[in-house]
């Protein structure tokens, strides 16, 4: 329990608030001002009688909110003080936007009502409205980016104190961070941020992971940096001698991204090469700084062999979210491949801190508005996805997500212009990218010369050019082509335009129709004789005119009884039945909140994880009563638990399983003979587990085999491995995390 001392508590809170003062001083060199302090008092005020749910006084959390937009994101007062108020409103009825405008003025009244409108998708049930508050907060974004900075501090602050929830809770949290937040900050370029969010989503969604691997990575520290030392050594002392003034960094990658690659390849952690990148910061002038890029490359492939390739210029070209580096990957003598990355002070400072740290050094007056292009054709992007009529539904969310993730492909005009676009396009929707009208009328493109299919991807580098003609117009399929929201917009609103002509023209068709049986074309029978027909509205009954006519008799037969005068309630031919979706209330558990225990219902376990009992899983429900049951790592429950929450429950294994569950290992190693029938020995017979498939590459010396067959649990599995590992010839084994289609 927390226990209550007001005194110690009041030491805590100035200390906080001079950590906070400290955060900003030495990021601005600026002193405390008055404002910033009646903010303070303001904030404390408010929340004067509030505690967090760990028992500690509320006004911790804006102090830490805004230590975090001070000393991590690097903004400045105004973002403070909206920072310390950012709870206020809606916590304490006695406290106003009105009040706040008075106080600290129009822009911080501003940002504080727009944090005070998003709501965190995980409080709601329902997914629309979750939708709802995503779409709010990135309205906000196009006008303040401040907002977004502020409720990633937020969220940053809540992750970090996520012991406190309850535990059926941290998960959906922990997902809606994934799924949202963490893409959100990529984008932003808040790199460290971004990495610290996914950590810690990883913490609460996979403890088990996140705890092995943060232990493999302590374990294998001091081995690292003794290599590290030997491997900079030459460089250092090469830079020395021609007078460059640098530091080098060597932290080891995020616990989430390194589980990310041991997943993506399949690996164990021990095979995961680069736990580390090694980055050159140099001190140099802005004027000066690529030259002197390029030049440290060349100290460093003097030293050492880079990999072909791997030579990723960030500096001529940055990325979208302004990063900015030259990244190498050389041979180090033991034959370990280390990636260098190479970068001035200012650009480092960028690729950690993103958008905010633009403005420190855009020499620019105006400093609300950042002009960095990547950033605002992204903004543009959102802005137009969000003035969409459709943008109330889900694919909204998927356009938007779209956006966060993409890479970037860039790709060259007939005229040479450079374009960028998310990595993936097509090369319809660079013809969409270049003008709406260009893609409507669009009717082959021309990639190097050659004609291509529309639905061809683009490849950096290529040059496109799109060839149209007035005489064409987009097609339903094309929204299989496009990818990115500007083309699927665009082809969207021209197809719907198309159909209104084509509704028009079948309108047209059935007034003629009912004049022919002397039936009045009335607004009402349209739409009784829609309802009838079963269509969702008279636009799809008139779509459908316009398609191919309606059969006579239908029509006749609703004339006919429209006339007897007996309007019972009838059935049309075509009425189709929404179905509704119970909702199933959940049921308390006391350990784990919600939780379901899995020999309470029907459940089938999800053919993209295969979760055995021992993994922390999921339930999704997709009508209410069946259930599929994912292991919480696998990316479609991390998508599911962000956009159905209410369909989720946190289902446990029941301890009776009688049932066998199916897995996969993946075993590599050198050949020799009688491999396999070693391997299948001692898993049939040894084990004595039923095989159900069994596959192996080989190339030179070297096999690969996927093996799969039914066990009970983890235990199972691990046990398996482990003597797997023990058989001749097998240097790895490990589980399958992604299952091929079967
Ligand atoms: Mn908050």
């Amino acid at each position: 329990m927390y226990d209550i001392d007001l005194q110690k508590e009041k030491r805590e809170i100035v200390k906080r608030y001079r950590a906070l003062m400290r955060a900003w001083n030495s990021n601005k060199g600026v002193q405390e001002n008055n404002l910033v302090r009646k903010a303070f008092i303001m904030a404390s005020q408010a929340h004067f009688t509030m505690r967090r749910r760990t028992g500690e006084p509320y006004i911790y959390h804006p102090l830490e909110v805004a230590r975090i937009v001070a000393g991590e994101i690097g903004l400045g007062e105004t973002a403070i003080i909206s920072a310390l108020l950012h709870d206020v409103v809606e916590d304490n009825p006695d406290y106003t936007i009105e009040m706040i405008r008075q106080n600290f003025g129009d822009k911080v009244a501003y940002i504080v009502d727009g944090l005070t409108k998003i709501k965190d998708g995980y409080e709601r049930l329902e997914s629309t409205a979750q939708v709802e508050s995503i779409k709010k907060m990135l309205l906000t974004l196009s006008d303040d980016v401040r907002v977004i900075l502020i409720k990633l501090a937020d969220r940053l602050h809540n992750m970090r104190t996520l012991d406190s929830m309850p535990a059926s809770k941290q998960q959906n949290i922990a997902a809606e961070t994934l799924y949202l937040y963490s893409p959100l900050a990529h984008r932003l370029g808040l790199y460290v941020i971004k990495s610290e969010l996914e950590d810690l989503a990883l913490k609460y969604n996979e403890p088990e992971i996140y705890r092995t691997i943060s232990l493999k990575l302590q374990e294998t520290e001091l081995e690292r940096k003794s290599f590290i030392q030997k491997f900079i050594f030459p460089i250092k002392r090469s830079m020395a001698l021609q007078g460059i003034s640098f530091d080098i960094d060597t932290r080891a990658k995020s616990v989430y991204s390194i589980y990310k690659k041991m997943q993506v390849k399949e690996i164990p952690f021990e095979e995961v090469y680069d736990l580390f990148a090694v980055r050159i910061i140099i001190d140099t002038p802005p004027e000066q700084e690529k030259l002197d890029c390029w030049r440290i490359y060349t100290l460093i492939t003097d030293n050492y062999n880079p990999k072909l390739n791997r030579l990723r210029d960030w500096i001529s070209t940055p990325k979208a979210n302004g990063y900015e580096s030259l990244h190498t990957t050389v041979m180090s003598p033991t034959g370990q491949w280390v990636e260098v990355q190479i970068r001035s002070r200012r650009m480092h400072e960028i690729a950690e801190r993103g958008y905010a740290a633009h403005w420190k050094y855009k020499q620019q007056v105006d400093k609300d508005r950042a002009q960095e292009s990547g950033l605002d054709d992204w903004l543009a992007e959102v802005r137009k996805i969000l003035k969409s009529p459709d943008a109330n539904t889900l694919n909204f969310l998927d356009d938007i997500k779209l956006t966060l993730f993409s890479d970037e492909v860039f790709v060259w005009t007939p005229k040479g212009h450079l374009k960028s676009l998310p990595s993936g396009s097509t090369v319809l929707d660079f013809a969409y990218l270049v003008h709406t009208e260009l893609g409507n009328h669009c009717i082959g493109v021309k990639v190097n010369r050659n004609l291509v299919p529309l639905d061809q991807k683009l490849r950096s580098g290529d040059q496109v050019e799109v060839i149209a003609s007035k005489k064409s117009f987009p097609k339903e399929e094309w929204l299989e082509y496009a990818i990115t929201p500007r083309a699927r917009y665009s082809i969207k609103e021209a197809l719907k335009e198309q159909r209104k002509e084509q509704a028009a023209e079948g309108r047209h068709k059935l007034e003629e129709v009912f004049a022919t049986y002397d039936f009045k074309c009335s607004k009402n029978n349209i739409i009784r004789f829609s309802e009838y027909m079963g269509f969702a509205s008279p636009a799809d009954l008139f779509y459908k005119m316009y398609q191919e006519n309606i059969p006579a008799e239908h029509i006749l037969k609703f004339i006919k009884l429209e006339n007897s005068e007996l309007h019972l309630p009838t059935k049309g031919p075509e009425v189709k039945q929404k179905r509704e979706v119970p909702y199933l209330p959940a049921k308390p558990k006391s350990k784990h909140g919600t939780t379901y225990d899995l020999d309470d219902f029907n459940y089938v376990v999800a053919s993209c994880c295969h979760p055995l009992p021992g993994d922390e899983i999921i339930a999704y429900t997709p009508d209410g009563v069946n259930r599929i049951v994912h292991r919480t790592n696998c990316p479609e429950a991390i998508e599911l638990m962000s956009r159905f929450a209410n369909r989720i429950t946190h289902a446990s294994w029941s301890n009776k399983h009688m049932n066998t569950f199916l897995a996969g290992l993946k075993i590599s190693g050198f050949d020799r003979k009688s491999m396999i029938s070693d391997i299948i020995r001692v898993i049939s017979e040894e084990m004595r587990f039923n095989v159900r498939s069994f596959h192996i590459d080989t190339s030179g010396e070297l096999y690969e085999a996927y093996i799969s067959f039914f066990i009970h649990d983890t235990v199972d599995i691990n046990r398996t491995i482990e003597r797997i590992k023990q058989i001749e010839g097998v240097s790895a084994a490990a589980r399958m995390l992604k299952f091929l289609k079967t």
